[in-house]
């Protein structure tokens, strides 16, 4: 059976404050009843004490007892419930409690056994004597019988403070357990509505509204982590169903011209309206491989979008790293007249190494793709303390200020006819900027038109 956190809580400290209660109770009453049965024995002492030696006193050498106050100090100790019995030092009974009022007597001892009974019905307790000498000066002038209720004795008094005690501790204990209720439900209440909350929020999300987010502020640490793992879900959720959506609709658009112009092409030419020759058949060729370059560009790109890019860093000399890629484009730049310089220093960062020579590639092949026959294309890699600092220039055909905010979207191109020919798929810098941001780094772009274009890329060395 489930229950709810409130509740759970709410009980555990119901049932917390019952334990302690019972447990201060019962070591309250065996500790402090041990206690009082001490100080009602030391006290029994102290005046069977007190009583010998006023009996003792009444004694006068040359004219033996006086009868008339030992019978008085009797009476008042069976008031008291002793029953004495005193003797003289021929053992005849100067006083006896018994013969004075046997009734009395026997009264008080029924009265005592249900006093105690009525505390502990298991009472074992009985009426006992002790028998003590009476000493005047240095001689034994008698002795006397002391009788009591042992071994102790609870009287009215003593009664009544055992039963005031219990029922302070009942009351401390009901007043425990109601604030224990309240505590408890106030403190199970604070936790478990934001928690509730959270629940809500965290239901609406699963229900495909991605744009919930808990406002919930709470001083309780795991309260707070709660409210913000679920919120980083519904912001990472609402991220994936964008990029989703938008590569949808990117796919769908960027794919159905070129299909389009394909499928008009191929229908021309199977119905006899153009001749299947060699260029046109090699123009649907290249269309064909520019759309599969695009689906491969598309792929990398989604799956550096879609997973948090897992970076797998080492330490490595990115211009070490920039000349080795360079040897690639020797040719390319070598049909097109172009110079590559490379103005350089040794610079250490850690980074992921295949994944920075995909940001020099797609930048190398832009300028290349789009800088002249005879241009200059040039290379600085740079640091400071907290940065390389990598640029690439070319004085190619340049980028308008209208376009170069857009350059890094996916699928953009700055002129879409002319990049046609080039073959470009606008994948390329996206990728690029993805990467570089993965690293907390950055890129920039400066161009005019018709004079060159010029990238640079900030990348934290560590
Ligand atoms: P593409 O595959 O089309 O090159 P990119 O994302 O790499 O896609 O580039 C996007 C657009 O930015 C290009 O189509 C081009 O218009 C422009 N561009 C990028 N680099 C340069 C450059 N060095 N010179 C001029 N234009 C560039």
């Amino acid at each position: 059976m489930k229950h709810s956190l409130r509740n759970r809580l709410s009980l555990s400290y119901i049932v917390i404050a019952m334990i302690c209660v019972l447990l201060i109770s019962i070591i309250a009453n065996l500790s402090l009843e041990s206690q009082f049965r001490a100080y009602v024995n030391n006290n029994q002492e102290k005046r069977n004490e007190s009583l010998i030696s006023l009996i003792s006193q009444q004694y006068h050498k040359g004219e033996g007892w006086d009868q008339e106050v030992v019978r008085d100090i009797g009476i008042n100790a069976l008031e008291n419930g002793m029953i004495i019995s005193v003797s003289d030092s021929e053992d005849r009974v100067v006083w006896d409690a018994t013969q004075y009022n046997n009734g009395m007597c026997e009264q008080m001892i029924t009265h005592m056994t249900l006093n105690m009974t009525s505390r502990y019905p298991n009472w074992k307790g009985e009426f006992t004597t002790s028998n003590y000498p009476l000493i005047n000066g240095t001689e034994k002038v008698g002795s006397v019988v002391i009788g009591y209720y042992g071994p102790f004795y609870f009287n009215e008094i003593d009664m009544a403070f055992i039963n005031t005690l219990n029922k302070v501790l009942i009351g401390v204990g009901i007043l425990s357990l109601v604030l224990a209720l309240i505590f408890g439900y106030m403190m199970a209440k604070s936790i478990s509505t934001p928690v509730s909350r959270v629940i809500n929020t965290a239901e609406m999300i699963s229900r495909g509204c991605y744009d919930d987010r808990s406002n919930e502020i709470s001083d309780i640490n795991e309260i707070a982590q709660l409210t913000g793992t679920v919120n980083n879900l519904a912001e990472t959720l609402e991220k994936q169903e964008k990029l989703r959506k938008r590569l949808t609709s990117d796919v769908a658009h960027e794919l159905r011209t070129p299909l389009a112009t394909l499928q008009s092409h191929i229908e021309a030419m199977i119905d006899g309206i153009w001749e299947a020759d060699s260029k046109r058949l090699k123009s649907v060729h290249e269309e064909i491989t520019r759309l599969g370059r695009m689906v491969g560009d598309l792929e990398r790109l989604t799956r550096l979008e879609s997973e948090r890019m897992a970076l797998d860093r080492s330490e490595f000399d990115i211009s070490e790293l920039t000349k080795s890629i360079l040897v690639n484009f020797e040719n390319e730049c070598k049909n097109k007249s172009i110079e590559v310089a490379m103005e350089d220093k040794p610079v250490r960062i850690f980074a992921d190494r295949d994944k920075i020579s995909q940001v020099i590639i797609n930048l190398m092949s832009n300028a290349v793709k789009f800088t002249g026959e005879g241009g200059n294309i040039r290379f600085t890699i740079d640091d400071n303390e907290d940065d390389a600092v990598i640029s690439i220039s070319d004085n190619g055909i340049g980028i308008s200020g209208e376009d170069q905010p857009h350059i890094f979207e996916r699928f953009y191109r700055a002129d879409t006819s002319r990049c046609r020919l080039t073959g470009g798929s606008g994948i390329g810098l996206t990728i690029a900027k993805a990467i570089i941001e993965a690293h907390k780094g950055t890129i920039n772009v400066e161009s005019r038109i018709g004079e060159g274009t010029k990238f640079t890329i900030r990348l934290p060395r560590i």
